[in-house]
C-alpha cells in the first residue's frame, strides 16, 4: 500500500501517517523530518537548506526528489510507504511518477486532509507552545508564508491526482481518532472517492 498524505501545514498529516505506519506496517517518509535531521546534523546540505526552511519556502525540487528516490528503494519501503510532505510541487509529483514507474509501483490513494485556515494557525501555535519552539518555522509569521506557498505551489498538484482518480477527501477538522477512522474507511474501500 502506497499512500500520499496531502494537506496544508498543520492539517495533521504527520499524526495520521505515524498511526498508519503502526497499523499497516508501511514506512512513513516525512521529508520535513528528513530535512530537519539534515539541518541539525550541520551537514553542508543542512546549512544550505536551513534558511529556506526557516523562511517557510520550499527546498529545491532536485534535493527533495533525490531524498525520496533513495528512500523508496530501501527494504523498509518494500511493503509500502506513506509520503508525508511530498510531493509539494507539480514537478515533484511528476518525478515521483517516473520513479514509481521505473520500480513498477504506483500510488493507491492520495488522502487530502481539509482544515480551515483559522484552525491551522491555532494548531501550529499550540504545537509551538507544546514543543517550546523546537521548530523554527512554527510561528505565526512563517506559518503565513507556509500557507501562501502551499496555496501557490502545492495545492495545484490536486488536479493532477484528481485526473488520475486518486483523491480521497477527509475532514481534517474532526477529532484525531475520527480522522483516523475516516482514513481507515478509505483504505477499506468503504468511503466514496
Ligand atoms: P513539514 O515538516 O512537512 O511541514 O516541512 C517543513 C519544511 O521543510 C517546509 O516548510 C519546507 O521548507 C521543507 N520541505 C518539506 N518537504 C518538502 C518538499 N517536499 N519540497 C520542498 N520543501 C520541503
Amino acid at each position: 500500500m502506497n499512500l500520499i498524505m496531502f494537506g496544508p501545514p498543520g492539517a495533521g498529516k504527520g499524526t495520521q501517517a505515524v498511526r498508519l505506519q503502526e497499523k499497516y506496517k508501511v514506512k512513513q517518509l516525512s521529508t520535513g523530518d528528513m530535512l530537519r535531521g539534515e539541518v541539525s546534523s550541520g551537514s553542508v546540505l543542512g546549512n544550505r537548506i536551513k534558511e529556506i526552511m526557516e523562511d517557510g519556502e520550499l527546498v529545491p525540487d532536485d534535493i527533495i526528489i533525490e531524498l525520496i528516490e533513495n528512500c523508496i528503494g530501501q527494504p523498509e519501503c518494500k511493503k509500502g510507504f506513506i509520503l508525508d510532505g511530498f510531493p509539494r510541487t507539480v514537478a515533484q509529483a511528476e518525478a515521483l511518477d517516473v520513479m514509481l514507474q521505473k520500480a513498477d509501483r504506483g500510488i493507491d490513494h492520495v488522502i487530502v486532509l481539509n482544515v480551515d485556515e483559522g484552525a491551522l494557525i491555532q494548531r501550529i501555535e499550540k504545537r509551538a507552545a507544546e514543543t517550546g519552539g523546537a521548530r523554527a518555522d512554527d510561528n505565526a509569521e512563517t506559518l503565513k508564508n507556509r500557507l501562501t506557498v502551499y496555496n501557490r505551489q502545492t495545492a495545484p498538484i490536486l488536479p493532477y491526482y484528481e485526473g488520475k482518480g486518486l483523491l480521497r477527501q477527509v475532514d481534517g477538522m474532526l477529532p484525531i481518532d475520527e480522522v483516523s477512522a475516516r482514513i481507515d474507511d478509505v483504505l477499506d474501500g468503504r468511503a466514496a472517492a
